[in-house]
């Protein structure tokens, strides 16, 4: 794919958090919400004379990792020190893997292409800073928590094949039970590596975006670099090399590269080589697919397709489409699970629920619950769709949202009756034509009474008045 003759070539490093009850190389708690620096000790903050112990949880989860991505595992790796300096990192340096990497050599397919995985590594991640106005503060609770690195090869070549990619690993580990895949609270993170150039020459120079917290946000963000680079070639400027992060509607700049970072990487003395036994590796195979896992995923899809086709009457286009999108397809199994008719679900997930930047609170037991109001004749369709966005924006019970909102549907025949009278009062003109023979202004009556009613009128009974009152017939 060319953007104004360029090409784009798209690499992707991924940070995701081992889900292990402790951290790598200490006793504390993984712990998400508990107040700043509770979650720490001697051994994360780095006092004189604590010693590292490996947790072998992290290890099999990065085994684990390594396997469902069809990565080759090395029988010996090694941690090593990456030093830098920066308040986030109590000890000066972070545990890392370096020049022995864990595994290496894996892929992912997404879209019907192969995109290759370079290596996958175990580290621990640093706190987190805090930067507000008078100061910034810092938290070491996530110091020390467990993390894979897992670099891609630069296989893509659009922001769709960075998503898609994206997408289909954070299933992978996911469903492999390796990592909650929690965006939000930082659980899968990633930065994007893009350049641009043109076929036949060289590769550009890179631009590394920092951090993205959203599938979206990542497409955006590569889609708009992309224009980016290929503007200031246009144009006859030099791209930068340089760290960019994602600010809502572009990418901007938060550090110019000087050099290369000479990070003094060396192999970490208190730890000594990462041996993995042969048993190890075998236990964690053995509790896992016998292919990898993003082929098992796409087997299990097609599975899907046939299914959802064939018991819920889903056609299949409306079927890929919610598999598309892996958050899609779990509200869609947990609002049908919930007892939501397949059909109906599918049209809210793929209508109400697809359209939005982020799905947020929307659940499925939610959008089952909102078709039962439906259903039962308390709303209507317009009202259900107010219902939705309230639970997307700060979640709720439906049926309280009704009741608070007064979102309730007019089914008061008298009430409605009213309205079709005075809607008729008010477009004498209408009216005129109308019976003279211009029935097909039944749907501009029909509008002004929806929106004369706040949308709210039971749209079955409201068809019957206003057909009667317009054709002198009894309603
Ligand atoms: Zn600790």
């Amino acid at each position: 794919m060319l953007h104004d003759g360029y090409e784009a070539i798209i690499g992707l490093e991924c940070h995701a958090q081992l889900r292990t009850a402790s951290k790598m190389f200490c006793a504390c708690p993984v712990v998400n919400d508990a107040p700043p620096n509770s979650a720490v000790c001697p051994t994360c903050l780095a006092h004189p004379g604590t010693l590292p112990v490996l947790n072998d949880q992290a290890v099999k989860l990065g085994l684990r990792a390594a396997l469902a991505t069809g990565c080759t595992l090395h029988d010996t790796s090694v941690f090593a020190r990456k030093h830098y300096f920066y308040p986030d990192l109590p000890k000066g340096y972070q545990i890392s893997q370096f020049d022995r990497p864990l595994a290496t050599g894996g892929a992912i397919h997404a879209l019907g292409q192969r995109f290759g995985i370079t290596r996958i590594h175990l580290e621990e991640d640093a706190g987190k800073m805090t930067h507000a106005e008078g100061g910034s503060t810092v938290d070491w609770n996530r110091a020390g928590v467990p993390l894979i690195e897992i670099v891609s090869e630069a296989d893509m070549r659009s922001a769709e094949q960075a998503e898609a990619y994206l997408r289909t690993l954070h299933r992978v580990l996911v469903e492999s039970g390796i990592c909650t895949g929690d965006m939000e609270k930082g659980h899968f993170r990633c930065d994007a590596n893009v350049s641009v150039h043109r076929p036949g020459e060289p590769w550009g120079t890179k631009v590394e975006v920092k951090n993205v917290n959203s599938f979206r946000f990542v497409a955006k963000a590569i889609r708009f670099e992309i224009e980016r680079q290929v503007a200031v070639l246009h144009a006859g400027g030099t791209v930068d090399q340089e760290t960019r992060t994602w600010a809502g509607k572009g990418t901007v700049t938060l550090r110019k590269k000087e050099g290369s970072a000479d990070y003094r990487y060396f192999p970490d003395p208190d730890l000594g080589p990462l041996v993995l036994e042969a048993g190890e590796i075998e236990g964690q195979r053995a509790t896992l697919p016998g292919l990898p896992m993003d082929r098992f995923l796409a087997q299990e899809d097609e599975r899907r397709v046939t299914d959802w086709v064939e018991n819920y009457g889903l056609s299949t286009y409306d079927v890929t489409v919610i598999l598309g999108n892996p958050e899609a397809a779990a509200i869609f199994m947990d609002a049908v699970a919930a007892g939501g008719a397949p059909k109906a679900m599918a049209n809210w997930v793929t209508s109400e629920v697809l359209r939005r930047e982020d799905p947020g609170q929307i659940s499925g037991a939610g959008l089952s619950a909102v078709q039962a109001l439906v259903d039962a004749g308390t709303i209507n369709r317009d009202g259900a769709k107010r219902v939705i966005e309230v639970i997307a924006a700060e979640g709720g019970d439906p049926a309280e949202i009704v009741s608070r909102l007064g979102l309730g549907q007019v089914s008061d025949e008298r009430k409605l009756a009213e309205a079709v009278a005075s809607v008729l009062a008010a477009h004498p003109a209408e009216l005129a034509k109308y019976r003279a023979g211009n029935k097909g202004l039944f749907g501009f009556f029909m509008g002004k009474l929806m929106a004369a009613t706040g949308r709210k009128a039971e749209p079955g009974l409201a068809q019957r008045l206003l057909r009667g009152a317009l054709d002198g017939t009894p309603g």
